[in-house]
């Protein structure tokens, strides 16, 4: 029987070919109570031992699918199954309650999952919990002599169907076979999602019961673009997915093209395409997608993966491989933006009622708290410099007082390291980003004193519409082709041009296709994206006239009163979907 079903579109693609689901085993067991406890300690090494070897090998496919730092999440796994902290406490829970290991170990995995979930603001705490699910599931497998599923065994065209799929899970999907994968659960911002994306495999996931609805060997139909999926469907409906998969294959390849392509208009205006990173290890992608440079990198990331506040070498180390990397490409260094969603587990800052509004970013950086943390940042970068392409950028500046309390502390550690003959390069930008309205509204005087602007839309539209961006119940007022947030941009960017600066763009909205036409329009010189946005972006760009683009912008400022004229308007110009 034909069954429709809709889930979030998480990674491109479309596919028509037979299920093979993922089903788990069932890992139930009962609490025992146990007199030789060696003998359930031996047990536990065991199956510890077992998973170590198992875990191993996948890592090794796992490199050979994925590259070596996609495969760098087992090591995290590797690491949790070395664990001697919570290894300890399994055994001491052997020991002292006397029951069997698979009790011990779940009581302990548990405890730890629990610890680590509750930090609800802390992404990366938060995937450790999954790292430890994922981990304990195997050894407890082992411990009840069953196997996990074998994912890596798919000989024959797929599409896979399971509940979530775990990291492990993901790497063992051979691209060859595995066409596409449906999941009950996930988004679009999951690993299994990231990494999806990584393989380029075709997913749709959170479609709530896709393993209800299917069984193995029905045909599936998942269109990975729109979130669509087809279980056992017509001769039309066929052709129609196939369809839909040569277009996207035929556009994908044209994308490709322009890899190497110079970003220029129709009408041959230039503009920089960025990409963002969070680690260095996110360099490989911008190249790979033809990214003329980095545009954001998130340093907060280096902090809240770390235990402990990451040392001036730590840093030195990390920025020189992401301007190494970039091969003289700029390179735009933002100071950690920690607070609000970001916290770090290890540096104590007070309770807020409104924590986007409170103490947080260069706030925290320029403040005698921050004070010491912040000059070691900035060493480090000063240090780095001479191995690329530098530009540093101040997150939330409100004041120009601010950027003038950093800007002295990054003159007078660049004083003292040349002072110790240490080499520093001459000419690093020193920008600011407009994600403040009170900054926006002043840009002419700040455009003074700074040498570029890269507007944080994220943010810039959070604080504009006083509507917080992590709250569902307000996210219609996430608008950035609402006239008032465009008049905003544009008096960033004239404001920039009007000193001879430079204003760019990393908020989600330089990488929205519909907001491109209206901000080459605006004048916007540098546009930073997900890699994965670049080359559509830039196959966009060259269909644009920038003549006719003034114009469309030119009349959203200032004939248009809402969203919904703005993107009308836009119809008129130019066919984005
Ligand atoms: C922004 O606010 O638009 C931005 C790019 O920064 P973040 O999303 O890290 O706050
Ligand atoms: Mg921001």
């Amino acid at each position: 029987m034909t069954e429709m079903l809709k889930g979030i579109a998480a990674s491109d693609g479309v596919a028509v070919a037979k299920a093979y689901l993922l089903v788990q085993p069932d890992l139930s067991f009962e609490t025992v109570s146990v007199t030789d406890t060696n003998a359930e300690e031996a047990r536990l090494d065991a199956a510890l031992a077992a998973s170590q070897d198992e875990l191993s090998l996948i890592r090794e496919k796992a490199v050979g699918s994925l590259g070596e730092e996609a495969a760098a999440v087992f090591d995290a796994h590797l690491m949790v199954l070395a664990d001697p902290e919570m290894i300890g406490q399994i055994k001491e829970t052997i020991r002292a309650k006397e029951v069997n290991a698979e009790a011990a170990l779940t009581e302990v995995t548990d405890m730890f999952i629990t610890i680590f979930e509750g930090m609800e603001d802390n992404p990366y705490m938060q995937e450790r919990a999954a790292d430890i699910r994922d981990v304990t599931k195997r050894v407890l497998a082992n411990l009840l002599g069953k196997k996990l599923p074998n994912p890596a065994s798919i000989d024959e065209e797929s599409i896979v169907i399971a509940n979530d799929l775990t990291p492990s899970d993901t790497a063992q999907l051979d691209k060859k076979f595995v066409k596409a994968f449906v999941t009950n659960i996930g988004g679009r911002t999951s690993h299994s999602a990231i990494m999806a994306r990584t393989l380029e495999i075709a997913a749709v996931l959170g479609t709530n019961n896709v393993t209800e609805v299917v069984k193995n060997g029905d045909v599936v139909a998942v269109n990975g673009i729109t979130g669509q999926v087809i279980v056992n469907p017509s001769d039309d409906q066929v052709a129609e997915f196939k369809a839909a998969g040569e277009a996207y294959a035929k556009q994908k390849a044209e994308w490709a093209l322009l890899k190497d392509a110079e970003t220029v208009t129709a009408d041959g205006k230039h503009f920089e395409l960025a990409a963002n990173i969070g680690t260095p290890k996110d360099v490989q992608g911008v190249n790979d997608n033809g990214a003329e440079a980095v545009g954001l990198y998130r340093t907060e990331f280096l902090y809240m993966d770390s235990q402990d506040f990451p040392t001036e070498d730590e840093q030195y180390q990390a920025y020189k491989e992401v301007l190494e990397g970039m091969n003289g490409k700029p390179v735009v260094v933002r100071t950690m933006d920690i607070g609000g969603d970001k916290e770090l587990p290890y540096f104590d800052l007070p309770k807020e009622m409104n924590p986007f509004l409170g103490f947080r970013a260069l706030r925290i950086s320029i403040s005698e708290t921050g004070d010491a943390m912040f000059r070691t940042q900035i060493r480090a970068l000063l240090r780095a410099s001479v191995h690329g392409h530098l530009r540093i950028m101040f997150p939330m500046v409100a004041l120009l007082k601010e950027f003038r309390a950093a800007k002295a502390v990054f003159d007078e550690e660049k004083a003292k390291l040349q002072a110790e003959g240490i080499p520093v390069a001459d000419n690093i930008e020193v920008g600011i980003m407009i994600e403040i309205p009170a900054a926006a509204m002043l840009a002419d005087q700040f455009a003074k004193e700074v040498d570029f602007f890269s507007i944080g839309t994220n943010d810039l539209i959070q604080y504009t519409m006083a509507a917080d961006r992590m709250n569902e119940q307000v996210s219609y007022l996430y608008q950035p082709y609402n006239p008032s947030i465009l008049r905003l941009i544009n008096n960033v960017v004239k404001a920039a041009h009007a000193e001879g600066k430079w204003a760019g763009m990393c908020g989600e909205m330089a990488g929205d296709q519909k907001a491109v036409p209206l901000l080459v329009g605006i004048g916007l010189d540098e546009f930073s994206m997900s890699a994965t946005s670049v080359l559509r972006t830039r196959s966009l760009m060259k269909k644009l006239d920038t003549k006719k683009m003034e114009e469309l912008a030119q009349r959203a400022l200032t004939e248009c009163s809402t969203m919904e004229e703005v993107l009308e308007l836009e119809k008129e110009y130019v066919d984005v979907d």
